[in-house]
């Protein structure tokens, strides 16, 4: 005789949750595969042949092999530029840098940021507003699941830090770095790379830095998967018949990413 078996709120919201999280994973390796596929985004803005200039002035070789970047770099640099690491908060001396100046790549000498675009975020990393025009490169991380912003030195491909969308102005950006990954050339000491990076073209370039909307839509097409998805799968229990507050908890999870998606989206249409 066959025995019928009813289903709890709870298995059945947490079934649904098991389905969300194998279509969440799918999509996200298939985001993964696309954005691996697509070339890095190069803020531009600025003159080419400023950077060239800038390349040339720092002469380090652009593309070297695994055994070269073990000699030039510390193990605590090799982690950071090489294999993506981060550097505890407030670990950095270069947090506390106001004087006039450059911070450049310490994988090839590029400069990256000055400090009239350093601001104190509080988060214990050195944070900017802007870089070097066309001294870095944008790709979606999907390393959290959820997508952030990574930024690469432009020249020598080394993992700098991510870049997030609470900054200041102008940019409305924060580029938030490993110190480890940088160094500091004051103004003073070092008055050529002053002379190259404040040239007149790439101070208009800064302007208008903005990432582009090739690299923000993948954040946005996957959190607003993320927010349907949850939302679809909240409500496709038993309704009404939550036992606990506890059971609503995945519909902030929702209104989290949506909430992603409406800022990310109104930013490109201010
Ligand atoms: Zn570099």
């Amino acid at each position: 005789m066959r025995t019928k078996y009813s289903t709890c709120s709870v298995c059945s919201k947490f079934e649904s949750l098991r389905i969300f999280v194998a279509r969440a994973v799918l999509f996200t390796c298939v985001l993964s595969s696309v954005e691996s596929l697509l070339p890095p985004t190069v803020l531009t803005g600025g003159s080419q042949s400023v950077h060239r200039q800038l390349c040339v002035k720092f002469g380090q070789a652009i593309d070297k092999e695994d055994t070269e970047w073990r000699d030039i770099l510390s193990p605590e640099e090799y982690y950071i530029l090489r294999e993506e690491g981060t550097e505890p908060p407030f670990s950095s001396e270069l947090n506390s840098v106001k004087e006039s100046g450059t911070f450049v790549c310490r994988g090839c000498g590029a400069p990256l940021f000055t400090t009239g675009s350093k601001f104190d975020s509080g988060t214990g990393w050195p944070s900017f507003t802007y870089p070097v025009d066309d001294s870095v490169d944008l790709r979606t991380d999907f390393k959290l699941i959820i997508p952030r912003t990574e930024c690469r030195c432009a020249t020598c491909k080394g993992h700098l830090g991510h870049v997030f969308s609470d900054g200041p102005e102008p940019t409305g950006l924060r580029y938030c770095m490993n110190g480890l990954a940088m160094s500091f050339k004051s103004d003073d000491e070092h008055p050529e790379t002053a002379k190259l990076v404040n040239s007149r073209e790439v101070i208009e370039g800064r302007k208008s830095v903005r990432p582009p909307l090739g690299v923000a839509l993948p954040g946005i097409v996957l959190n607003s998967f993320l927010a349907v998805a949850i939302t679809s799968s909240f409500f496709s229990g038993p309704h009404g018949q939550a036992s606990s507050v506890l059971e609503y908890f995945p519909l902030v999870f929702a209104f989290y990413f949506g909430w992603l998606v409406v800022r990310d989206i109104s930013r490109f249409m201010s």
